[in-house]
């Protein structure tokens, strides 16, 4: 066999492979050691867009080191880093050292789980992690599932699973929801072709979990109307409150009309493993299939995630054989029955190594500290008079806004964007916005298990900061338009 061209990943090879990821890597560390205080730049569209743009993908550069330094102006001079304790607005977490080993070696081998002939071992460390799992909500040895992207992808399985097992025509079906549930499961409606009005909003109640008695209400008219409550969808943590429904009251709400019931764990999913608080998801148990997102709250790189089903056999309905790849008559395992991908990256593996290495308890105990430090945090927002508080804490998010007196609804929901946009701008934190009853708030995201308390403060105090000098220089804020025009 001739010398294989350079590039490939192949022995002859190796040398040049190792130099090109550990300088990879060096030139990754010296992005995180300047990263100090400062979560991002705060970078234009416009820049950003204009850099790329400049790129002639017909011209190679050829080097690594050429490609690095220019992916260093294009993307990492100003990236936005998860492990600074001021980056504070998405689920996005910093992700553990264990997972990071295994994106090594699944880029690298590129097994794909769809059939055992392209994984091999790898099937059954995915199925071993999915039975885990499985047994950590509570499941039985029916219980099956599947890594997936996300929660996104893992609601439209469930959903479409929940549309298998019914007969009735597709303009009947619904699909029930609390009114602070993901917007997933409007989308998923959408792909299965249900229509935006087959989700009904099931209002929530002072605490924002969703309302038992107006689920049964809800339950009640649909059927009424002669329509087929298909899916109950509980959420268990919400992605503003971190509320988690009533999961044994809706359960068995679902069941008593025959509909199936999905928990969209994506966010508190990682309380499974939390040795403070699993208490909080007790119930889960009960629903027909779980959504987890291992890539929020169980620290692990985009994407991990996973569908867990309470019975495996109800996965037959994203099954199809096909001649070239999973025949009927195999006699080899293959996990493309149960997904609604094919070719299937090993995203699994992160979660293995994360537990091999580290063990469950102590991505646990990363998320009840990050909830502790929410806690902490929300106790000294109450005793600021200019801050107003959405909702206490479920989770760790926390739902906020600047309020100085003498502002409107209107003239508040303009300041409190104009504050973000500041902070952003200056690239010294990263908040959220969102919507509570139509009025604008703020929010911080905690999923960093070592910022501190006094940390979390500083960006509330630069929030304060920001909003105080906004009311007091007329004119302020300039229009967001004018500042995207200033050449950096
Ligand atoms: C994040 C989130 C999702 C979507 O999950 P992705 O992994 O982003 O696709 C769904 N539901 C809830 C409650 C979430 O917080």
């Amino acid at each position: 066999m001739s010398a294989p061209p350079q590039h490939l990943f192949h022995p002859a090879n190796a040398a040049d492979y190792r130099q090109a990821v550990g300088s990879t890597l060096d030139h990754l560390l010296g992005h995180l050691a300047g990263t100090a205080g400062r979560p991002l730049t705060g970078v234009t569209p416009r820049d950003a867009a204009e850099r790329v743009a400049a790129v002639d993908l017909d011209r190679p550069l050829g080097g690594g080191s050429e490609a690095l330094a220019e992916l260093s102006r294009l993307w990492l001079d100003d990236a936005i880093w998860f492990h600074e304790p001021t980056a504070a607005a998405h689920l996005n977490c910093p992700v553990v050292i264990p997972a990071l080993m295994a994106e090594v070696l699944v880029s690298g081998v590129n097994s794909s789980l769809d059939t055992f002939d392209q994984s091999a071992g790898a099937t059954f460390i995915e199925r071993h992690l999915v039975d885990w799992t499985a047994a950590r909500i509570g499941y039985d040895e029916r219980a099956d599932g599947i890594f997936t992207t996300g929660g996104t992808q893992s609601n439209l399985q469930a959903l479409l699973l929940a549309r298998g097992q019914q007969v009735a025509p597709a303009d009947r079906l619904r699909i029930l929801a609390g009114a602070d549930g993901h917007f997933s499961v409007q989308k998923a409606a959408r792909v299965l072709g249900l229509g935006d009005d087959a989700v009904v909003a099931v209002p929530v109640d002072a605490s924002r979990r969703m309302d038992p008695a107006a689920l049964a209400a809800a339950l009640a008219d649909t059927t009424a109307d002669g329509l087929v409550p298909m899916a109950v969808v509980a959420t268990a943590g919400t992605t503003d409150f971190g509320a988690i429904d009533p999961l044994p009251e809706v359960a068995a709400l679902a069941r008593a009309y025959g509909a199936w019931c999905h928990v969209d764990a994506a966010y508190g999913g990682g309380l499974l493993v939390s040795p403070r608080r699993r208490g909080r998801l007790a119930g889960i148990e009960l629903a027909d299939s779980v959504a987890v997102d291992f890539h929020k709250t169980w620290f692990q790189p985009v994407s991990c995630s996973a569908l867990v089903v309470r019975d495996g056999s109800t996965l037959g309905h994203v099954t199809w054989h096909a001649d070239y790849l999973n025949p009927k008559d195999s006699a080899h395992p293959n996990q493309v029955d149960k997904s609604l991908q094919t070719t299937r990256r090993f995203e699994a593996l992160k979660l293995w190594m994360t537990l091999r290495m580290m063990g469950a308890d102590a991505i646990g105990e990363h998320l009840d500290t990050v909830i502790d430090l929410t806690d902490a945090v929300a106790a000294e927002l109450t005793a600021m008079p200019d801050i107003d508080l959405a909702a206490a804490p479920q989770l760790s998010t926390i739902v906020f806004r600047h309020r100085p007196d003498g502002l409107d609804e209107v003239a508040l929901a303009s300041h409190n964007a104009a504050i973000r946009a500041e902070l952003f701008d200056d690239g010294r934190a990263l908040v959220a916005a969102t919507r509570v009853e139509g009025r604008a708030y703020l929010k911080l995201t905690l999923l960093n298990p070592v910022a501190t308390v006094d940390e979390v403060l500083g960006i509330v105090a630069m929030v304060r900061e920001a909003g105080e000098r906004l009311v007091g220089a007329p004119g302020a804020p300039r229009p967001r338009a004018e500042r995207l025009a200033v050449a950096r």
